[in-house]
């Protein structure tokens, strides 16, 4: 364990909680062009994650060509501990984001990356995808790459309300859906646990997430309780991600994971290091870093 990694953290009652120290998961990365054209190479992308212990990513990019340029820099990401796990996106540029549900030539680009495979290996996922309006989770393009990604064993990460989750999942019962932020609106703890029950295979993913943390009573930041206890009653659900999506999170990225660290440090160390880690490497059989 790196020293820096094993801060301790003053909680109330006076104990001393360490943060979670093991290995991470982003389960929410991008690398879009602007990064890597820009100021993020790759060397810089992969000090950060190096540097705070990120061991494996769920790599996408707009367009796909970061994601590629991570994949292939086999000598690179294994200098720096990260496996990567490279997820097809479904935009080429921002005009796609509001019209990915209905353009049949974004179903055949995602059949046609899907084939061609990356240098890390065979894509395992799709997305991020975005639905502003939960309907359009009903559009032909939308319902058929649900389905395509069933039968694929193509993981799928959405950036949707919780009325979507619904209308996605009846498209393709069996998909292994990752909720992208658990719902970015903020939908209920008590709506997050109905779903979560009601699709056994649904994981939250939990970036930008609203209502994570609360100020206790001695002005100390916390994960909130309700949060708590539903982490604790569905520890194989959740995952931590970056989102990185614009390069200003890149800039925050050894914050982001430190914040990380530290709420994952107040729940017990098997929660902790499963939503950290294990379930993401579950879903993608990696080994143990
Ligand atoms: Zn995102």
């Amino acid at each position: 364990m790196k020293a820096l990694l094993v801060s301790l953290l003053l909680v109330s009652g006076g104990a001393l909680a360490a943060d979670y120290g093991g290995p991470l998961f982003d389960a929410h990365l991008h690398y879009n062009d602007e990064a890597w054209q820009g100021p993020h190479p790759l060397d810089d992308v992969l000090t950060r994650m190096q540097r705070n212990g990120v061991r494996a990513i769920i790599a996408n990019s707009r367009p796909n060509d970061g994601t590629k340029t991570l994949a292939a820099a086999r000598e690179q990401t294994r200098t720096a501990g990260v496996t990567v796990v490279p997820f097809i996106r479904l935009y080429r540029n921002r005009d796609d984001y509001s019209n990915w549900f209905r353009d049949e030539s974004i179903y055949t680009m995602v059949q046609q990356e899907h084939a061609r495979g990356t240098a890390a290996g065979p894509y395992r996922g799709i997305g991020e995808f975005h639905l502003y309006d939960s309907a359009n989770a009903n559009g032909p393009v939308a319902k058929k790459l649900m389905q395509y990604a069933q039968q694929h064993e193509l993981a799928v990460l959405a950036h949707v309300d919780d009325v979507a989750i619904d209308l996605l999942m009846a498209h393709a019962p069996n998909a292994r859906l990752i909720w992208a932020h658990t719902g970015i609106g903020g939908p209920s703890v008590a709506r997050v646990q109905a779903l979560l029950e009601k699709y056994p295979k649904l994981m939250g993913e939990l970036s930008y997430r609203p209502g994570l943390s609360c100020v206790d009573d001695r002005g100390q930041e916390r994960l909130c309780p309700d949060w708590r206890a539903l982490m604790l009653k569905f520890p194989d659900r959740f995952l931590i991600g970056s989102d990185t999506w614009v390069n200003q999170r890149w800039l925050y990225y050894d914050g982001l994971m430190q914040g990380y660290r530290r709420w994952l440090g107040e729940l017990p160390p098997d929660v902790a290091r499963r939503i950290a880690w294990d379930n993401g490497a579950r879903l993608f059989q990696l080994a143990p870093p």
